[in-house]
């Protein structure tokens, strides 16, 4: 089996794949109201350059696939995407990130097309602040969306909760109870300044202050089976863990495994840099499986060894390939 490994050793074996920048919410830490400019639909890489790359990724020792946007479920015909990229070789886990709000209606879909896992995001379980949050009234269809996940046998069903500047910790209380309920892993994610806003505190230690105050000690527990980056503990009497992805106060920099494809066909090789390859023009040029993958190559030779909690953008990196800059986390795709 082929492994590839960056210039600081790190193995390289994950790659996150955004579908699309479009959502049917608007969270608020995530994307503007109004006044989005979407990626024109011919911009966006068809399901079945999705899949040449990944097959060329894979022949570089890519094994798992997490698909995330924007809002993946929006796009039409996600579980044939799946069960594609299930059948390319060299693939063993295919997950999904979403709001969760059209599981409802794709779980079933989903699992049967082969689906691996699905992190689903609920940041509160109160339905006004929901509603202010995202700026959509769905918080009822995004906990149906859990129930149907977990209804469906999808392998595993993950919660992740933004602590963002503005969250509350009742909400972070309320969220961690669903994995006293549900056998779900309920995870706590640094919220990062990813459209160059003031660089914050991160809320991780006062998170976990606070559940242990209202549900006891938290025990540490073996990591994440999927080699997710979460930090996760066990509560007494609970089905699923807590986990904190420590992005900000602990970054986990010297243990990233992963790439980003956006939806515009861009290979970004961190959330925090511009850095990257735009292989879109390649695919659309007609270029053979070698160049493409010799780009990919070269990409990641130039994988930053780490972040600093702030945007660097072209000035920070003069001498390495650019991709264009993205100001929100439904452009790279979380
Ligand atoms: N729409 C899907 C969803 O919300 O799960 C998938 C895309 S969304 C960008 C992926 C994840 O990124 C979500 O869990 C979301 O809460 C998180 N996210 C968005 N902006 C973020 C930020 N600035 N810092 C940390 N997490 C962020
Ligand atoms: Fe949409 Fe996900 Fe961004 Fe919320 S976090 S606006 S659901 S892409």
């Amino acid at each position: 089996m082929v492994t590839m490994h960056d210039s600081s050793g790190r193995h390289i074996h994950y790659l996150r794949i955004s579908v699309t920048d479009r959502c049917n919410l608007r969270c608020r830490y995530c994307m503007p109201e109004t006044g989005v400019s979407f990626i024109p639909h011919e911009d966006v890489l068809s399901y079945e350059e999705i899949v040449r790359l990944a097959g060329i990724a894979a022949s570089l020792g890519v094994d798992r696939i997490r698909l995330t946007g924007g809002e993946p479920l929006v796009r039409k015909g996600l579980p044939s995407l799946v069960s594609a990229l299930k059948s390319v070789k060299g693939i063993r886990f295919v997950g999904l990130t979403t709001n969760g709000i059209l599981l409802g209606e794709q779980a079933h879909a989903l699992k049967d097309a082969g689906l691996d896992a699905v992190n689903i995001s609920i940041d509160t379980l109160d339905a006004d602040r929901y509603t202010a949050n995202t700026r959509r009234p769905e918080l009822a269809r995004a906990l149906a969306g859990l129930d149907a996940a977990l209804a469906a046998g999808i392998g595993s069903v993950k919660v992740n909760c933004v602590l963002s500047p503005d969250s509350l910790p009742d909400d972070w209380l309320a969220v961690a109870g669903l994995a006293k309920r549900y056998p779900a892993d309920v995870r706590f994610i640094e919220w990062m300044p990813l459209a160059g806003e003031q660089r914050p505190e991160g809320r991780a230690d006062e998170a976990r202050a606070m559940i242990q105050d209202t549900y006891g000690q938290l025990e540490p527990a073996a990591s994440e089976s999927d080699g997710g980056p979460a930090r996760l503990s066990s509560l007494p009497g609970f089905l699923g863990k807590i986990g904190f992805i420590e992005a900000m106060s602990r970054a986990f920099c010297d243990r990233c495994n992963r790439l980003r494809l956006t939806a515009a066909g861009d290979l970004k090789l961190c959330l925090f840099y511009d850095v990257g390859v735009a292989l879109k023009p390649l695919l659309r040029s007609g270029a053979d499986d070698a160049i493409i993958r010799a780009a990919i190559e070269q990409a990641i030779a130039v994988k930053p060894r780490a972040h600093q909690g702030v945007q660097l953008r072209r000035e920070a990196a003069a001498s390495e390939p650019v991709i264009a800059s993205v100001r929100g986390m439904y452009q790279t795709g979380g």
